[in-house]
């Protein structure tokens, strides 16, 4: 089965309805079952019985809440397999990890308790760190804002949706989530709005959580300013009103017919943003190539999704071009330097510019004095993955 099929959320539901027209046992389907294709495959009789792994790991609470009809409260299972990473790679901790979970393993002490104080406290961005805070804190009684300068929740997740696709990792139903858990919460949302010092002094909460994100970085080539170079910065500038518009799934089927990239394209950085944009750009008919200065690929990806990618991407064609420099930015393409010490000139029309982010300490040093309770979380110290960031939330949102 291809890579797609195999990751299809529900795909052996037809193996399971299969051998149940064939045997006189009970059969039990398996495989990435929502509770909606589980009831919809138990009402056709394809199974006598489903049953979920994952998924009881992202919310151990789901068949309550089904019972109880409270389906839009069920945590959905992200697929994206750091729970069988084993001992975490990326924390070096030996528990088992859940990506949307944060409780996971650690259910006791992570119990939503109520806060011994009720304070007023502000959460500074809408990503899956800032949520994650906002839900925990709110949940323990504390009276929370949430300030997000863009018109909408979400944070990085929607360009890492438009990018990956949603059909295994659907990070837009994890949004969906908070907004329901925020709303029901009755957690304040401020959109459009900035979060300034200014505003902090003006309305002196006890406590504020910084999740705003990391800062893209942009390496110091000759030629990075040239208009065939995109970085990150431009990349989520240009995507932002459209996924405003269109949302993820249909700018992602719209990019299939256009994008303003050309046939050739040379992708910097080669952790996870740059093999999921690979990815991308392949699958839109796209020449690919990867330079990245270390040994190893796919860097922050779980290394089951990260050995499938690599693998399917040299399946494609994309050459991945490990320990090379780049020198200089051309007009004509990329000039790097080789492991074997030799420079080549990679032809490209588009260079894209995919390092992973860097921490962004600016607006926490500038409230440092003026709020007396102070966190970072997420990317914007030093996370750099969902994981992280919902689980820095978690921490500080059971901490306050
Ligand atoms: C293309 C792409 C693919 C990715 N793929 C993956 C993946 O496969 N797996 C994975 O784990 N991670 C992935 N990531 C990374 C993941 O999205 C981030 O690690 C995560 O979103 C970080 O969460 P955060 O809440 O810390 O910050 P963000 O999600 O970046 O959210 C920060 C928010 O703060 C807001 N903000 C900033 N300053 C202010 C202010 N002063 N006032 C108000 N609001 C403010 C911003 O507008 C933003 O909405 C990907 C990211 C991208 C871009």
């Amino acid at each position: 089965m291809p890579r797609e099929e195999v990751e299809k959320p529900g795909v052996l539901g037809s193996r399971a309805a299969a051998v149940k027209s064939g045997v006189s046992i009970p059969v039990i389907a398996i495989g990435s079952l929502s509770p909606e294709v589980g009831e919809w495959m138990l009402r056709r009789g394809m199974a006598d019985a489903i049953a979920m792994g994952r998924q009881l790991l992202a919310d151990p609470d789901l068949p309550r809440k089904v019972t109880e009809g409270r389906i839009e409260d069920v945590r959905r299972c992200m697929r994206g397999l750091e729970c069988r990473t084993g001992i975490d790679e990326f924390t070096k901790d030996s528990h088992k990890r859940c990506r949307v979970n944060p409780a996971l393993g650690r259910e006791r002490e992570y119990t939503i308790r109520p806060a011994a104080q009720k304070k007023k406290v502000i959460v500074v961005g809408g990503g899956p760190a800032g949520m994650e805070a906002a839900r925990t804190a709110a949940a323990r009684g504390h009276d929370v804002v949430l300030f997000e300068k863009a018109a909408r929740l979400g944070g990085s997740l929607p360009l890492a949706a438009l990018v990956k696709g949603t059909q295994i990792e659907n990070l837009p139903a994890l949004i969906a989530y908070y907004e329901t858990q925020l709303h029901k919460l009755v957690v304040r949302l401020e959109l459009k709005q900035e979060f300034t010092p200014q505003l902090a002094r003006a309305l002196k909460p006890d406590v504020v959580v910084v999740a705003t994100g990391g800062v893209r970085v942009t390496p110091a080539i000759p030629g990075i300013d040239m208009h065939h170079v995109l970085s990150g910065d431009v990349l989520a500038r240009k995507a932002a009103p459209w996924l405003g518009v269109f949302g993820p799934n249909l700018l992602a089927w719209l990019t299939r017919w256009w994008m303003p990239v050309g046939i050739r394209v040379v992708i910097i950085g080669g952790q996870l943003h740059g093999c999921e944009l690979a990815e991308f750009f392949v699958k839109r008919g796209r020449q690919v190539t990867v330079v990245e200065a270390s040994d190893k690929f796919g860097g922050g990806m779980s290394v089951v999704l990260s050995s499938r990618l690599l693998s399917w991407l040299a399946e494609k064609g994309a050459v991945l071009l490990a320990g090379a420099e780049c020198k200089e930015i051309t007009g004509d393409g990329v000039v790097v330097r080789t492991r074997d010490g030799t420079t080549q000139t990679i032809v490209a029309n588009s260079v894209i510019i995919a390092l992973p982010p860097g921490p962004n300490p600016q607006l926490s040093a500038a409230l440092q004095g003026i709020v007396p309770e102070l966190y970072a979380i997420g990317d914007c110290s030093d996370s750099r993955l969902i994981i992280q960031a919902i689980a820095d939330g978690s921490r500080v949102g059971h901490q306050i």
